[in-house]
C-alpha cells in the first residue's frame, strides 16, 4: 500500500508535547542551515547588546580620574589649585597642574572620598577658594531599579529562551539530530524472515495470526467488528527468538518494520527520548502499514512507583509517558494500521500502565524449546549447512535440553566451523558435540598450565561429581568429565545430559542435585585430606538451590509451605528480590535449614564416595592420564567394582 504523506497528523495539538518548537519534518537541509545561521547571528547580537548595556551601567562607577587622598585634596584646595568640584557620593573635580609639560597637561581630573560623617567645613573652604562647585542629584530610584534589576533579568531571560529554542531545534534534528529516532527501518520486501524461520514457537505464531490479519486487510478486519489490536508484548528468556518472531511477523504481513531498542531512548537530556518516540511514530504512520518494534522495552518501561530508586529519572518517565500517549493516540485507523510490538525478559518490572487494556494488551510468551521445538530449530539452522549423511538431528535435539534457540543456532554454527577446519565433507556428530562443549563451557585453553598437584585435585573433584551423579537415584547420566581448563574460571567440568525435559521436580531429586554439587568437595576431602577453593561455584549453586527449597518450594518441615522469598524475576533465573519482611528468628531458621540441607547432602556424598573409594581412585587416575573421559568410563568403573567385594 502506498504511504501518502498528506495523512500524517498535523504536528501541533497532539498529546504530550513538551519541546516547544520542532523542525517541520520536510525541511530540506538548505533551509535548515539558513535557520541555524539566523539563530547564530541573533545569538551574537544579543550577546553584544548585553555587554554594551553592562558597560552603560557600570561605566559611571569606573573611575576615569586619578584617585587622590582627601588630605591632598585639602592641601591643593588651600593652595588654590582646585578649580571645579562636583559633590556626590564621592568628590570629583578638576585641578591645576603646577608644572604642566604641554597645554593638555594644564589641568587634571581627580576623585576623592570624604571621610565618614562628611566634612562640615568643606563648603566654606570651597567658597573661600572661589571654586565652582555643584552637587550631583541623588540617583533616581526608578531608573536605578530598572537598570539594576529589570534590564539584567530581561537579558538573562532573553538569552535563556534563545538557548532553549536552539536546543529544541537541535532536538528536532538540527546539526546533531539528537531528537531523531534511531530506529532502523526495513522495507517490507527486505524483511526476509517469515514464520518458517522460527522453530518451536507454534503457540506464539498462532497468537500472532490475528495481528497479521489486521495488518493485511485492515478494512475487512474493522468491518467484521474485530477489536483492533494495538500492542503485543513478547516475553521470554534471552535468545528465545523474540526479536526474530517480531521481524517474521512483519515478513508474514508484508509490512514495514521499524526496529529500535528501549535503551536508544534513554539519554541524559530530558525531552530527547520523548522527541525520539514522537519521531519514530511519525515515521511509522507515514509508512503505514507498519510494525514498530521496541526491543528491551524495560529500559524505558520500568515501573515508576515503588522499589528503591537512587535517582528519579525524569527523562525516562517523560519518554514512557510519550510512548503511552502515542499508543493511546492510535485511532482505529484502518487506513494506516500501525502495530507496536515490544520485547522484554523482565515483564514483572514493567510499569502497569503499559499493560493496561488498549496498550500492550496482548502478551505472547516464548520459552526455551522442547524436544520437537529444538528439532525444528536445528532443522532451520542446518538448512544452509552441509551435514554428514549419517548426522542424526533428532539425537542432536535430544542432547541439548535447556538450550535456547540462540544457543542452538550458535552450536550449529560452531560445528560447521569445526568441520571446515578439518576440511571435512560435512558436519559430523562429533563436531556437534565438540561445539556443544565450546558453547557451554567456553573455549578450551590448553595453554594454561596447572601444576601436577592442582591437576590431581581437580581430577578428584570432577570424579567426585561424576560418581555421585551416577550413584544417586535420580542423577542425570554423566556424558563427559574433563580436567582441561576452561576460560570461564572453572578448572574442569562434569557434563550431565538430562534424560528428558523436566517441569516438576521432587524434593528427593533436588536433594540428589545438591549431593552431586557437593560431590566435588567431598572427593577432595576424602582423597587429599584437605579442601580447596575449587568448590566455590558448587557451593554457591547448592546454597541457592537449598534456599529456594526452603523459602519458595516449601520443602522445610520447620518452616512449612510458606513463601519467604521476595519477588522472583521470572525469566532471569537467579535474580531474586530478597524479601525483607520476615522476622529475625525466621531468617535465622531459614539459614539453619539451608545449612542443614546442604550439610546433609555433603555427608551423603561423602558416604557414597567412601563406599566407592576404589572406583574414585581408578577413574581419577584414568582422568588424570587422558584429561577427559566419557560417561561410559565412569559407569564401567562402578560396574567392575560391583563385582568385587566393596572395600570396607
Ligand atoms: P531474543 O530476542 O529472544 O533474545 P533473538 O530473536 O535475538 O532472541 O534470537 C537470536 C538468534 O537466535 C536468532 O537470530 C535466531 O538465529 C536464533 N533463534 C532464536 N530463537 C529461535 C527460534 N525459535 N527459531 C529459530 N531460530 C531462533
Ligand atoms: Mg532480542
Ligand atoms: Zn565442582
Amino acid at each position: 500500500m502506498a504511504a501518502p504523506n498528506s495523512v500524517r497528523p498535523p504536528a501541533a495539538g497532539r498529546p504530550g508535547r513538551n519541546v516547544p518548537d520542532r523542525r517541520p519534518p520536510d525541511e530540506d537541509p538548505q533551509t535548515q542551515l539558513k535557520r541555524q545561521l539566523r539563530g547564530g547571528i541573533a545569538y551574537l547580537g544579543a550577546a553584544l547588546i548585553g555587554v554594551w548595556l553592562l558597560q552603560m551601567v557600570m561605566g559611571p562607577l569606573m573611575p576615569r580620574a586619578a584617585e587622590i587622598p582627601y588630605s591632598e585634596f585639602k592641601t591643593k584646595l588651600a593652595a588654590g589649585q582646585v578649580i571645579d568640584v562636583t559633590l556626590g557620593s564621592q568628590i570629583q573635580g578638576v585641578m591645576k597642574n603646577p608644572a604642566p609639560k604641554s597645554p593638555q597637561d594644564a589641568t587634571s581630573r581627580f576623585v576623592t572620598v570624604a571621610p565618614p560623617g562628611g566634612d562640615l567645613d568643606l563648603l566654606k573652604e570651597l567658597g573661600a577658594a572661589h571654586v565652582t562647585y555643584r552637587a550631583e542629584a541623588p540617583p533616581n530610584p526608578i531608573t536605578s531599579f530598572i537598570f539594576s534589576w529589570i534590564v539584567p533579568i530581561m537579558l538573562i531571560a532573553g538569552l535563556w529562551s534563545l538557548a532553549g529554542r536552539n536546543l529544541a531545534a537541535r532536538a528536532g534534528g538540527g546539526i546533531f539530530g539528537v531528537g531523531r529516532s534511531k530506529a532502523t527501518e526495513v522495507k517490507a520486501e527486505e524483511v526476509g524472515v517469515t514464520f518458517a524461520d522460527v522453530g518451536g514457537a507454534d503457540e506464539a505464531i498462532a497468537e500472532l495470526q490475528e495481528i497479521i490479519q489486521f495488518l493485511k486487510t485492515p478494512q475487512k478486519f474493522a468491518r467484521l467488528g474485530g477489536r483492533i489490536p494495538k500492542g503485543v508484548l513478547l516475553v521470554g528468556p534471552p535468545g528465545t527468538g523474540k526479536t526474530l518472531i517480531a521481524k517474521a511477523t512483519a515478513g508474514e504481513a508484508g509490512v514495514r518494520f521499524f526496529e529500535t531498542s528501549g535503551s536508544e531512548f534513554v539519554e541524559m537530556f530530558v525531552g530527547v527520548g520523548a522527541a525520539r518516540v514522537r519521531d519514530l511514530f511519525e515515521q511509522a504512520r507515514a509508512a503505514a502499514p507498519a510494525i514498530v518494534f521496541i526491543d528491551e522495552i524495560d529500559a524505558i518501561g520500568q515501573s515508576r512507583g515503588g522499589g528503591i530508586r537512587l535517582v528519579t529519572n525524569d527523562e525516562r518517565e517523560q519518554t514512557l509517558n510519550q510512548l503511552l500517549a502515542e499508543i493511546d493516540g492510535f485511532k482505529a485507523d484502518a487506513e494506516n494500521p500501525v502495530i507496536i510490538m515490544a520485547a522484554t525478559n523482565r515483564p514483572e518490572i514493567l510499569d502497569p500502565a503499559l499493560l493496561r487494556a488498549g496498550r500492550f494488551d496482548r502478551q505472547v510468551a516464548l520459552g526455551n524449546p522442547d524436544l520437537t521445538g529444538r528439532l525444528q530449530i536445528l532443522k532451520i539452522h542446518s538448512r544452509k549447512i552441509l551435514l554428514a549423511p549419517d548426522f542424526d538431528l533428532e539425537r542432536a535435539a535430544r542432547v541439548t535440553p535447556g538450550f535456547s534457540g540462540a544457543d542452538l543456532a550458535n552450536v550449529i554454527n560452531e560445528a560447521a566451523l569445526l568441520s571446515a577446519r578439518r576440511n571435512a565433507e560435512g558436519v559430523t556428530f562429533t563436531d556437534f558435540e565438540a561445539a556443544i562443549e565450546r558453547v557451554v563451557g567456553g573455549l578450551e585453553q590448553r595453554s594454561r598450565v596447572m601444576n601436577p598437584k592442582e591437576r590431581q585435585t581437580v581430577a578428584f573433584h570432577e570424579c567426585g561429581h561424576a560418581l555421585v551423579a551416577s550413584l544417586v537415584p535420580s542423577g542425570d547420566p554423566v556424558s563427559k568429565i574433563s580436567i582441561i581448563p576452561r576460560s570461564r574460571g572453572a578448572l574442569g567440568y562434569t557434563m550431565q545430559m538430562p534424560r528428558e525435559d523436566r517441569y516438576l521436580v521432587s524434593v528427593e531429586e533436588l536433594e540428589d542435585r545438591i549431593a552431586v554439587m557437593m560431590g566435588g568437595r567431598a572427593a577432595e576431602q576424602l582423597m587429599c585430606g584437605t579442601i580447596s577453593t575449587g568448590a566455590v561455584d558448587d557451593i554457591q549453586r547448592a546454597t541457592q538451590l537449598a534456599k529456594r527449597m526452603v523459602t519458595e518450594f516449601g520443602m522445610s518441615e520447620k518452616l512449612g509451605a510458606v513463601r519467604y522469598a521476595g519477588q522472583r524475576l521470572q525469566y532471569l533465573g537467579n535474580a531474586v528480590d530478597e524479601g525483607t519482611d520476615s522476622s529475625a528468628e525466621t531468617r535465622e531458621t531459614i539459614d539453619a535449614e539451608v545449612r542443614r540441607i546442604v550439610g546433609e547432602q555433603f555427608a551423603r556424598a561423602e558416604a557414597l564416595l567412601t563406599t566407592h573409594r576404589d572406583a574414585l581412585t581408578r577413574v581419577s587416575a584414568d582422568l588424570l592420564q587422558a584429561e577427559s573421559l566419557d560417561g561410559a568410563a565412569v559407569r564401567e568403573a562402578l560396574a567392575r567394582e560391583q563385582g568385587t567385594p566393596v572395600s570396607r
